[in-house]
């Protein structure tokens, strides 16, 4: 049956609770408190910040030895309630990036996380928890995760690099935990000049070009004021034009898409309220775009 396509103006569902927060520890998980903030003081029109339920140890086995786990349940009781509060919010968000078409989550700390262990401040790999959801749950047959952050995503091709039903498209400008791409679902670019950045993001779009949905890892340590990643030349306005791009095209291709906040860190010229306005640019173009809820078809 043929269904009039009608343009739903779905408010944005942004997961988020305060548990994610853990004020003693690094950005990855201070940040969301100042971004979680300007988002209830209505900065941007048309969000829902909605409060997800935490990962249980049972979801976690689909990504983690339980040795692993175990050791983070018991090692360290306030880390262990964030992580699982972030790690439930990306699961919240896939079911709903697929019952509205698109959505995010204020996590960060994913991409390095090993099936056995911690790594570069990763602990829980959400992305790739994200992934075979998609896959298992929502019976997609080909997932893309889009890895944007500074840093390229080891972790998540260790998790994921052999499954048939995924895309990996990973643009980098620093080559901490690079993988070797072995298959043609696999893009990886680590850039060595700012001015390569937005035709790399572009390339990467287009090696995307056959998923049906796209989990987003926007990272915003490639700014050149980043206490971490930082490149000369990736200013506050490429970033503004990457994420235009980015959710422009999951408009424009209509992909059901999510995001999480990955990479940033303050440095003498950025601090964390600033920090936190710079992944609001990820979420103001999401809010913006509009891709038609896949429960319609
Ligand atoms: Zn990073």
């Amino acid at each position: 049956m043929e269904t009039t396509s009608v343009k739903t103006n779905e408010p944005l569902h942004v997961f988020w609770s305060q548990d994610y927060v853990l004020e003693s520890d690094v950005e990855t998980r201070r940040k969301s408190g100042p971004l979680a903030a300007l988002l209830k003081s209505g900065e941007i029109a048309n969000i829902e910040l909605v409060e997800p339920a935490p990962i249980t140890r049972t979801e976690l086995l689909a990504i983690h030895e339980s040795q692993y786990i175990d050791e983070l349940t018991t090692k360290d009781e306030n880390l262990a309630r964030s992580i699982f509060a972030s790690t439930g919010g990306v699961r919240d968000a896939v079911d709903a990036m697929f019952e509205f078409g698109k959505s995010g989550s204020l996590s960060s700390g994913l991409h390095h996380a090993r099936p056995d262990g911690e790594y570069g401040l990763c602990y829980l790999n959400g992305l790739a928890l994200a992934a075979l959801r998609a896959i298992q749950i929502h019976q997609i047959g080909n997932i893309g995760v889009l890895d944007l952050d500074a840093h390229c995503g080891g972790g998540t091709f260790t998790m994921l690099g052999e499954n048939p039903n995924v895309t990996l498209a990973d643009v980098s400008c620093n080559s901490f935990d690079s993988w070797l791409p072995n298959s043609n679902r696999h893009y990886l670019e680590v850039i060595s000049d700012g001015r390569e950045y937005l035709g790399a993001v572009k390339r990467s779009l287009a090696h995307l070009k056959n998923v049906d949905a796209l989990i987003y890892n926007a990272g915003m340590d490639p700014f050149e004021d980043d206490g971490m990643g930082g490149m000369k030349g990736i200013t506050r306005e490429v970033l503004a034009e990457r994420e235009r791009l980015v959710a422009q095209w999951c408009e424009d291709h209509q992909k059901p898409a999510m995001f999480v906040l990955a990479g940033g860190y303050c440095g003498s010229k950025l601090d964390i309220d600033g920090l936190a306005r710079m992944h609001l640019m990820t979420i103001k173009e999401f809010a913006r775009i509009q891709i038609n809820s896949p429960r319609n078809d």
